[in-house]
């Protein structure tokens, strides 16, 4: 019930904004070379043979979005596209770092994949940071912190694209009048990230949301739309989750409200 009343909740507060999808959880391993899952997160990832093919179960649900948005051609005018999916993941963990809800090989994200021009990302990410706080709010969490992760070391993308992407997550936070702290090089390779923590009634910070830019993605799988000029440009990608991991978030509620649901 708690976990379908979850998902439900979400639905409802995202029903006019964004269109949900539905796809399977175990593809082809190609696939998963060209995301660079495979070559980056191999050693958690549960694979199957079909057919004599080796195919991966899915860690994470951002390839499959990318395919769908390549199932059609976009023109500038029908971006941003707002594609959530309540999606299975498999995760290898050793069995000994596995921990009631909170840490689990297998668990759904109320993920969501928003495609988008790179001058859209400002107002896109104020969009989902409304929409966080609506969603925490609803449960009690009041004391909620914020964190912008910049450019590490090791990094893709030129310095001017880090400077604006990062621009736009700070300038998202500012337009809420949301206080937040850096976190100096602790972004993706591929680009800068925020990560919203809740406090639970007994002082405890959760990290639960996440807002990451990535261009690094639809670049791999050379997705594009049509310009107002006829010609291809290339969209970025916003991974988003609210609850993170649904599982997870039952079983923060759960002490939260010390099980008097
Ligand atoms: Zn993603």
């Amino acid at each position: 019930i708690l976990y379908n009343e979850l998902i439900a909740f979400s639905r409802r507060l995202q029903q006019d904004t964004y269109q949900e999808i539905k796809t399977p959880l175990i593809m082809h391993e190609s696939l998963w070379h060209t995301s660079g899952h495979y070559q980056n997160y191999k050693e958690n990832m549960y694979f199957t043979q079909i057919e004599e093919q080796v195919h991966c179960v899915r860690p994470m649900n951002c390839p499959s979005s990318v395919m769908v948005y390549k199932e059609g051609l976009h023109s500038y005018r029908a971006l941003p596209l707002r594609m959530s999916e309540y999606g299975l993941v498999h995760r290898y963990e050793l069995s000994g770092v596995l921990h009631g809800l909170f840490r689990v090989r297998t668990f759904t994200q109320d993920d969501a994949h928003i495609f988008c021009m790179p001058e859209q990302i400002q107002d896109e990410v104020a969009g989902v940071l409304d929409l966080a706080a609506r969603l925490y709010s609803a449960f009690n969490f009041v004391e909620i912190s914020y964190a912008l992760s910049t450019k590490p070391e090791k990094a893709i993308g030129d310095d001017a694209w880090w400077e604006q992407a990062t621009n736009a997550l700070a300038l998202a936070m500012q337009s809420r009048g949301i206080n937040f702290t850096i976190q100096e090089g602790e972004g993706a390779f591929y680009g800068p990230k925020i990560e919203i923590r809740i406090k639970d009634t007994m002082g405890r910070q959760w990290q639960c949301g996440t807002v990451q830019v990535d261009p690094f993605l639809p670049q791999n799988f050379d997705i594009s739309y049509v310009s107002s000029d006829q010609s291809r440009q290339r969209p970025v990608m916003i991974h988003r989750a609210i609850y993170g991991s649904i599982e997870r978030f039952m079983g923060i509620i759960l002490e939260h409200f010390k099980g008097r649901l």
